[in-house]
């Protein structure tokens, strides 16, 4: 395989396993062998299903936009297959399905029962609005995603569809009880918080959560396009210490739990995580690519660095050639975003780049 022929910036699996049967040591059922210049294991894949969205949420896409992919620009079932595949025999064997909305991709289901088919794949997760899960949690239960990511920004009727510029409250709550007697676990709800608009709302949200048994994560707004700057931001660290008090929350963990730093109730049925990509940003431990519907594959959520995959897929390319391209790109890693210093800098939403 290729990254036979650069070990020094990257390992195959082929490589690792020969080292340790060389060594004398049991080969190890998992092990995650991607790694880019400074020393992150790539290890997660968050995969675009489509960039189209049935909801319009204010600080993520733009009031009357119109620059959706053509849908025969998006990877095809095979094609996201194909690349997954690749990704999966490299050692990335978490995958998330997401958008845009991935529920309204048609099939999706069927996509999710062939990714958790292929070999190498052992977790696959799925990010959602919530607004069509009530018809397709169980379906998606069977195919073989088990954690469920829900988009939940207030509990308001009115301020959700103020939000969203929808109303959908009913239609996503009507999801959670479809997903929660699909079995889901863990259903995590995430939260974006919106300085003027539903910060006064953590508390009751918090409470929410606590009495349906869902682990909430609070997110704060990342500049990524005009829609994402003219938000208000709200710094998560005095909302922590805010909640942390007022629920008695000690320090926790979350097994996947991602760039989030966790607290949780001290019987630890109940857990908290804060995403801050501003306020004090995770980049050292970025440990993910994103796939994009229409086949780019971005190696940041906040710089331009990317591979077109569907350029290669559509020429020919090969399953080592796309293994080469692959581990080449995620070489190409940046070492963090610029969200704080260069505001301006991302042009890009993030239902284009697949959130
Ligand atoms: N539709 C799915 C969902 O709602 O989870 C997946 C895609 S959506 C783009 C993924 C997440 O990105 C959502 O939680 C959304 O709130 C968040 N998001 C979008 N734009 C954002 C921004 N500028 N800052 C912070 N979060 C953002």
């Amino acid at each position: 395989m290729h990254c036979n022929r650069a070990p020094h910036r990257y390992n195959s699996s082929a490589d690792i396993n020969r080292f340790f049967l060389l060594f004398g040591v049991k080969k190890l059922k998992t092990m995650t062998t991607l790694q880019d210049r400074f020393g992150r294991n790539i290890e997660y894949l968050r995969l675009s299903v489509t960039d189209r969205c049935d909801l319009r949420c204010s600080y993520c896409i733009p009031k009357g936009f119109h620059g959706f992919d053509a849908p025969q620009h998006w990877l095809s079932f095979d094609e996201i297959e194909r690349v997954v595949g690749a990704f999966a025999r490299l050692g990335v064997a978490r995958i998330r399905l997401t958008g845009g909305e991935p529920l309204t991709r048609s099939g999706i289901a069927g996509l999710a029962q062939r990714l958790c088919a292929l070999p190498g794949v052992t977790d696959l997760s799925l990010s959602t609005n919530a607004t069509l899960l009530a018809r397709y949690a169980t379906g998606l239960r069977q195919a073989g995603v088990s954690r469920l990511n829900v988009s939940l920004d207030s509990l308001d009727a009115a301020r959700l569809a103020c939000i969203t510029g929808s109303d959908c409250l009913q239609q996503i709550l009507d999801g959670l009880i479809a997903a929660k007697q699909a079995g889901f676990s863990p259903i995590k709800i995430n939260m974006v918080v919106l300085g003027g608009e539903n910060e006064h709302e953590v508390e009751s949200m918090v409470e929410f959560c606590m009495a349906h048994g869902f682990i909430l994560r609070l997110i704060e707004t990342m500049p990524m396009g005009d829609s994402g700057r003219s938000a208000r931001y709200v710094d998560l660290q005095a909302v922590r210490q805010r909640l942390q008090q007022r629920f008695r929350l000690i320090d926790g963990v979350v097994s996947g739990g991602g760039p989030a730093r966790y607290l949780q109730s001290a019987d630890g049925s109940f857990s908290l995580g804060f995403i801050t990509p501003i306020s004090q940003h995770f980049c050292d431990t970025c440990n993910r690519v994103r796939l994009a519907a229409d086949g780019m594959l971005y190696l940041c959520l906040g710089q331009e660095d990317r591979l077109d995959l569907r350029a290669l897929l559509r020429a020919g390319i090969d399953d080592t050639g796309l293994e080469t391209a692959l581990c080449d790109a995620i070489s190409r890693k940046p070492e963090r975003h610029e969200f704080k210093e260069q505001p301006h800098k991302t042009v890009r939403i993030m239902t284009k780049t697949g959130g």
